[in-house]
């Protein structure tokens, strides 16, 4: 029985690519990657994406990208797409961790959901084509969905898997793959699967602002999913939840020398201000946490500072805060 690593995202067209590989007698190993940027959440990404090979009785690897991963985001060699989304590279670099644990599993190919022309950027003919060339795999990279389209691939030409009862499905209409879900029986399928942040316009500029400001950390990239972002004429970074749950989740990504505000007696949100540089930060940080709560009054608040103790300060004044605010 050949053996080969499947990509799995979660979202329908790589479930039909592993039901296809099944059919054709492949012993399959699925492998996912969760990024920094799945959205909605790295936790209920993982879910689905277990559930599916549970569902097929297929064994899978979950692989956690990280500041390595990052690094590739800051310096992609063929660019970005429409926001900070360098697909290029980004499946280059997927795809060569693919190659080590197809290499590691004794698997002969890797085969993925792709589908020639779906996305722009990194899913025409040619792409595809340097993707392969880069990861160094080449005609070792499956597509069943679109194979009939490209160039016979190893396991084609080897006879391990049967070109014709491949696919030859192109282009960003998904009406072939709903038919032959309902053919197979697949139900509860959702796509598009394990969106990702980086094509978000928001988060992209957020993300990039914060790359200008050597802010590369997983703990920094993390708090862009969070509150309102604000940057201080020092360089500084602060924060402020945006509801309850926000508050919570900014209130435990506190790290060292960063200060978490309060207003007292009045509700609010938790302000976080990252590592102060000047020593007006705390100031600017309580005026700002002093305008998100319901302090009705003229005058000034006690803003308490964990760990500092109080200090007071009135509401910024709404164009002040606009010239801080990190679109
Ligand atoms: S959309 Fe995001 S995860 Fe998908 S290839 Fe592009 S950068 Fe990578």
């Amino acid at each position: 029985m050949v053996k080969a690593v499947g990509l799995v995202s979660g979202g329908l067209d790589s479930i039909l690519a592993l039901k296809i590989m099944l059919d054709q007698g492949i012993d399959i190993i699925a492998l996912t990657f969760i990024t920094p940027f799945c959205s909605p959440n790295k936790k209920e990404f993982e879910q689905r994406v277990r559930s599916i090979t549970k569902k097929f009785s297929i064994p899978i690897k979950v692989i956690s990208l990280g500041e390595d991963y990052i690094e590739m985001i800051r310096n992609p060699a063929h660019g970005y797409g429409k926001h900070l989304n360098p697909c290029i590279d980004c499946r280059v670099f997927m795809l060569k961790k693919a190659k080590q644990f197809m290499k590691e599993n004794g698997a002969s190919f890797v085969f993925t959901g792709e589908v020639m022309g779906q996305r722009p950027m990194s899913q025409r003919k040619a792409q595809l084509q340097l993707i392969e060339k880069e990861a160094d795999l080449e005609g070792l990279i499956l597509r069943p969905l679109s194979a009939k389209l490209l160039e016979p691939t190893t396991p084609e030409k080897e006879g391990w898997v049967r070109r014709e009862s491949l696919l030859s499905l192109e282009g960003r209409q998904r009406t072939e793959q709903i038919k032959l879900a309902e053919k197979f029986g697949i139900k509860n399928y959702s796509w598009p699967a394990g969106g990702c942040k980086l094509t978000d316009p928001q988060f992209a500029a957020r993300l990039k602002e914060a790359f200008e400001h050597g802010e590369e950390s997983m703990h920094d990239i993390k708090l862009l999913n969070y509150g309102r972002h604000f940057r201080l004429p020092s360089g500084t970074k602060v924060v402020v939840g945006r509801n309850e749950e926000e508050n919570k989740v900014i209130s435990g990504l506190a790290q060292e020398n960063n200060l978490l505000l309060e207003v007292i007696g009045f509700a609010g949100p938790t302000t976080l201000l990252l590592s102060p540089k000047d020593k007006k930060d705390p100031e600017l940080a309580a005026s700002i946490c002093v305008r998100y709560s319901d302090f009705d009054k003229r005058g000034e608040a006690d803003v308490m500072v964990k760990g500092k103790g109080v200090v007071r300060a009135g509401p910024i004044a709404p164009w002040r805060l606009e010239e801080f605010r990190i679109s």
